[in-house]
């Protein structure tokens, strides 16, 4: 199976307008890997992209990716779905046209949850359903789906708040052959690691957030950081999950800007965890499994 990172960023990419910050600079002046679009990955057998940052169109072009059979999203906050309307693109019909619809389109999956809180925030039924855009499927949480070329995919459903519904965010498992790869690309702080296969083979998955920027300055006060890292996954907790679960090879993603980490200080950072077999991720990285 092999997969490709089409951007490793998070909520926001970089360099970020109008900054000029440590990471925005060399990111400005020499692209890539100090560059990051939108957290988003392809698996190239079953046509597949895992959500749908606003960078989706450019980064699609980018990998020259050809053909889209699916798009998975994890959640519905808008950093994971604001680029969902590339689904327009794929499969258009030829000229001339005599209708919208799309006559090959994407088919869309999600859990029910997600669709629910989307179809609000972004008209699903008119703007997509309705208009030939795109077919939905939900996706619950521990059921699995065939894709093409013998790929399976399941639902690894985890809530977003305590009390909320398990299928709120879902990773999603990819099988093929004996070959297995979890794509959770945000919202694991309270994912049930038990859930997960114990011979997994590779996780793509979010890195979390530093207490201190790369020049050792801390990215938020003592009160903004007690607050926010009990919603919010942490580098340390990425790194017990990892241990935890033991897939043989890591990889993080959703790199923020305000970590002002520079690609080599994670690449330094990582070799910290050899024994997690853990890397950071970067724009544009291919990886078998
Ligand atoms: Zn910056
Ligand atoms: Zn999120």
């Amino acid at each position: 199976m092999k997969l490709t990172l089409l951007g490793s960023g998070g909520d926001s990419p970089t360099p970020m307008p109008t900054c000029d910050c440590r990471v925005c600079g060399p990111a400005r002046e020499r692209g890539r890997p100090h560059a990051r679009l939108g957290n988003s990955t392809f698996v190239h057998d079953a046509n597949a992209v895992v959500d749908a940052p606003e960078s989706l169109w450019a980064m699609l072009n980018r990998a020259d990716v050809r053909d889209v059979d699916y798009v998975f999203l994890s959640h519905h906050h808008v950093d994971h779905v604001g680029g969902l309307r590339v689904v327009q693109a794929i499969g258009r019909p030829e000229f001339p046209v005599a209708d919208w619809d799309n006559v090959d389109p994407a088919t869309v999956v999600m859990s029910e949850t997600t669709y629910d809180r989307l179809d609000e925030s972004l008209d699903l039924e008119s703007e997509y359903d309705e208009m030939g855009y795109a077919e939905f499927e939900f996706l619950s949480d521990g059921e699995t789906m065939a894709l093409g070329n013998g790929v399976g995919v399941t639902g690894i459903g985890a809530p977003l708040e305590p009390d909320g519904p398990a299928d709120a965010a879902m990773g999603y498992l990819f099988e093929q052959g004996g070959s297995s790869a979890l794509i959770s690309p945000d919202e694991t702080t309270l994912l049930d690691c038990s859930k997960l296969p114990d011979d997994l083979d590779l996780w793509v998955r979010e890195c979390g957030l530093f207490r201190e920027t790369g020049a050792g300055e801390p990215i938020l006060t003592d009160e903004l950081w007690a607050e926010t890292s009990e919603r919010q996954t942490t580098f340390e907790q990425t790194v017990a999950q990892v241990r935890r679960v033991g897939p043989d090879r890591a990889i993080l993603t959703e790199i923020e800007e305000i970590y002002r980490r520079r690609p080599d200080e994670y690449a330094k950072l990582a070799r910290e965890y050899d024994d997690l077999n853990l890397a950071f991720g970067r724009d544009g990285m291919d990886v078998e499994v």
